[in-house]
């Protein structure tokens, strides 16, 4: 897909069937499905190359979707789930697999059942895609800002050179994703330019991110950047086992992502939540505390890393969050190495999330994704108000709803 001359042209000379501005997940998707139908379509991006947060994405490997039954899946989606469950029954995770496949990218299940690309990379798919959409026809033009609308209702784009376009398609599509890794070029300034037109918004908050720990100044400065593998969180009514990463201020990684809805909601509500690790999942309390009765005049680290093999972060986290009094106590050691309360007292900012929860109400939505306030004008991807955990459920959802809105607007053309 080659860039269009970056011109001063008048409104109509660059007026196609669609606009759609914001060349993601959703976007582009959306473009494929129209321009596959014979309709033109051009692509407005503001960064100077398109899908920056796909191929971040990449860099973890690009979970695309998962191979989950879809009853499961869609759960994933929670309040949002009957949405999801309609989008996927029309572009399923087989269809988005069949899809990249189509585009010679060979994708695999991996042990968790996340769905990944062979080359665990986004930029061949990226790479692969913009060729096929060249090939429909499709122009991109990159740096090119939305800045809304004009007094006639055509779109206003401000380019690279700090000069003005306008174009009046007969249908356009706002897929401008979140507000999650700004300089990826989401940054949820569109917000302000929906909500002037009555558009109804949740608003933006973080998801999938991680959270502050007040640590001591000793576990901070021997542990910040290690990684706690093989325990088990819980959370109001859900547990699971995983893995996280000490940070400077706190913790974040997999399996604090997995119960981040949750906890941002409870620190929203009282400013604090307590996270429940289970230091040792696959041994009984029990049994845990019968080793520990064994403890002669040996330090208490040496102990633990002897009877217990707990050393490192996952011993630090013990003596941070173990009353002085309790260390010497075997019942309520083992208590505390099964059940270890570590209190958030913060949510990291939604710079540094995966994704945004919050967006476009879907209540302001047809069944084509389009705007019901502003005819013509079609929604999707992370700008709406959903969210879902990590494990692919993120791109399936903004893939699906590309295709979805892309029918959608194939329709309100007509013909
Ligand atoms: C570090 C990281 C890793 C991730 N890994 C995964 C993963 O492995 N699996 C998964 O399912 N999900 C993952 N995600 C989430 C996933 O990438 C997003 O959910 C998805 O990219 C959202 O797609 P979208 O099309 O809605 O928006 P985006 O991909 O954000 O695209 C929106 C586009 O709109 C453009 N834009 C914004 N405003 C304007 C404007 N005013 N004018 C013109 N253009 C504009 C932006 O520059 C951007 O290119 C990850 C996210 C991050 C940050």
């Amino acid at each position: 897909m080659t860039d269009a001359p970056d011109t001063a042209l008048s409104p109509d000379a660059f007026s196609s069937d669609v606009a759609i501005i914001g060349a993601g997940p959703a976007g582009l998707m959306a473009a494929e499905v129209i321009a596959a139908a014979g309709r033109s379509v051009a692509v407005y991006e503001r960064m100077p190359t398109p899908a920056r947060k796909l191929l971040l994405a990449g860099r973890g490997g690009l979970n695309l979707t998962h191979s989950e039954a879809l009853d499961a899946f869609t759960t994933r989606y929670g309040a949002q789930a009957p949405l999801f469950a309609d989008l996927l029954a029309a572009f399923s995770p087989a269809d988005l697999r069949d899809w990249a496949t189509g585009l010679g990218i060979e994708t695999f299940v991996g042990s968790s059942g996340r769905v990944f690309p062979v080359q665990m990379k986004a930029s061949t798919l990226v790479r692969a895609w913009l060729r096929r959409l060249e090939g429909l026809g499709v122009t991109l033009h990159t740096r090119h800002r939305w800045l809304g609308w004009d007094e006639r209702g055509a779109l206003r784009f401000q380019r690279g050179d700090g000069s003005e376009t306008t174009v009046a398609p007969r249908a356009t599509l706002l897929a401008l994703g979140g507000a999650s890794w700004p300089r990826t070029g989401s940054d949820g300034a569109w917000t302000e330019l929906l909500a002037a037109r009555g558009v109804d918004i949740a608003p933006l908050r973080p998801s999938n991110m991680g959270f502050e720990v007040p640590w001591s100044d000793h576990l901070r400065e021997r542990f910040a950047g290690q990684p706690v593998k093989s325990v088990g969180l819980a959370f109001a009514d859900r547990r699971l086992k995983g893995e996280f990463v000490v940070t400077e201020t706190g913790i974040e990684g997999g399996a604090v992502y997995a119960l981040s809805a949750p906890l941002r909601d409870a620190i929203e509500r009282e400013g604090w939540a307590a996270l429940t690790i289970d230091l040792m999942p696959d041994l009984p309390e029990s049994a845990i505390a019968k080793r520990l009765r064994r403890r002669g005049a040996e330090s208490l680290s040496t102990f633990l890393k002897k009877s217990l093999s707990l050393t490192g972060p996952r011993a630090a986290l013990l003596r941070e969050f173990t009353p002085a009094s309790e260390l010497s106590d075997p019942a309520a050691l083992a208590r505390h190495i099964k059940g270890l309360s570590m209190v958030l007292t913060g949510v990291r900012p939604i710079e540094r999330a995966i994704s945004t929860a919050g967006g476009i109400r879907l209540a302001e939505l047809d069944a084509s994704l389009m705007l019901t306030r502003l005819p013509g004008t079609f929604v999707a991807g992370e700008m709406l108000n959903w969210e879902a955990p990590t494990g692919g459920y993120l791109l399936q959802g903004c893939f699906a709803m590309g295709a979805r809105v892309g029918k959608g607007m194939l329709g309100y053309l007509g013909g």
